[in-house]
């Protein structure tokens, strides 16, 4: 592991400013990823700015019937909510859904949606690829692509030696929960306090699939606001993987079912980013959420997907696994339809 300095500053002013002005600076949450990462040598930071002790570790009520979960909650304090568990079940699950019991205990809000892509090319520093190294090419192209994307892919067979190159998934279970809620999220930065909303949050690889979130060098998410749902609303979290637990979402679906049918879909598993389902949004509303409607409502949606080649059979599969995953979920929320 290369050697790094480990700073506590005494508040997010601290924190922000020192990680803003050093290139080579990162905070550190919980560290469930973040150390991994300096031990494969895939980070190779100057500095370790710990922010654990620095943003709050509180869940409170706000006016308008919503919830701000302070960034240094854990995962496990967070599933266990009651006001969590009883008002938005689909993140509840997705958070019991992730990784284990330990790992929770110390993976944190502001942690979790940042975690990086657990392309197995991406922590192996001995392969070309992009996203590591920017310009190196990609080495999953005409690889392994099981556990890659479909959606916002740049073709059905992107170019392995453009810098552009990246056909990555977002790893994060509780991100695609937070998308389907469209939380919010509060970003202290060097030139103050900005709003971000999640679903606008993560990238699409771009012209630069190093970047994974729209945050500069330096912004750290200090806290996520859930505005409240609809009464009535149901919500639901479901995730399809290779192994019944301790296991990364081949896909997975967060869908909320308000009452007035306002459907609100967000996948895993199947793109850079928690992917918002809009056009099978746009299709299903105000429809009666029968299998034929969401079957095609999906159809539609996946009609731009890119599904990948490779030495393991590709990807395909997840177009069919998806469009059946949505089906049933929505089932088990609408069963009345
Ligand atoms: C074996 C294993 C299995 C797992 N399985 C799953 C799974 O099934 N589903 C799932 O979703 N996850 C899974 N995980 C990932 C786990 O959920 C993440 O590692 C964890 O949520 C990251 O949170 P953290 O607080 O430890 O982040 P850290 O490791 O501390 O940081 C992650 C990244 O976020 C940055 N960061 C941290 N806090 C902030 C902040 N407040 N503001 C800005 N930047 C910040 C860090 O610089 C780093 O880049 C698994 C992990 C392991 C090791
Ligand atoms: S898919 Fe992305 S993360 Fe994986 S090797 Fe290619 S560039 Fe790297």
């Amino acid at each position: 592991m290369k050697p790094f300095a480990y700073a506590r500053p005494a508040d997010v002013a601290e924190a922000v400013r020192t990680v803003a002005g050093d290139p080579g600076a990162v905070f550190l949450g919980g560290g469930t990823n973040l150390v991994d990462h300096l031990k494969l040598g895939v980070a190779r930071p100057d500095l370790v700015v710990d922010v654990r002790r620095l943003t709050a570790r509180t869940i409170v009520d706000l006016d308008d019937g919503g919830l701000r979960i302070g960034a240094a909650v854990t995962n496990a304090e967070l599933a266990a909510d009651r006001r969590v568990r009883e008002r938005y079940p689909v993140l509840a699950q997705a958070l019991l859904s992730g990784a284990t019991g330990q790992l929770r205990n110390q993976a944190t809000t502001g942690g979790n949606p940042l975690q990086r892509t657990r392309c197995a090319y991406f922590q192996d520093v001995t392969t070309p690829c992009n996203k590591r190294e920017p310009g190196s090419g990609c080495t999953a192209v005409g690889g392994s692509t099981r556990n890659h994307a479909i959606l916002g892919t740049p073709g059905a067979l992107p170019d392995p030696t453009a810098a552009e190159t990246c056909i990555a998934t977002h790893p994060s279970d509780m991100a695609v929960a937070l998308a389907a809620l469209d939380a919010l999220v509060h970003v202290q930065g060097p030139a103050g306090e900005r709003l971000v909303p999640f679903p606008e949050l993560h990238r699409l690889p771009g012209d630069d699939p190093s970047r994974d979130t729209v945050l500069a060098h330096g912004e750290l998410i200090t806290a996520i606001d859930l505005p409240p749902l609809p009464a009535g609303a149901r919500s639901a979290y479901r995730k399809v993987r290779d192994r019944a637990s301790y296991a990364f979402a081949l896909v997975s679906v967060a869908a909320v079912v308000p009452r007035d049918g306002e459907v609100r879909l967000a996948l895993g598993g199947v793109a850079h980013r928690p992917w918002r389902a809009r056009r099978a949004e746009e299709l299903l509303r105000g429809a009666v959420l029968t299998e034929h409607a969401v079957r095609a409502a999906m159809e539609a949606e996946l009609a731009a997907a890119q599904p990948q080649p490779g030495v393991d059979g590709g990807n395909g599969f997840k177009i069919t696994l998806v469009q059946r995953t949505v089906v049933a979920t929505l089932r088990d929320l609408a069963p009345e339809a």
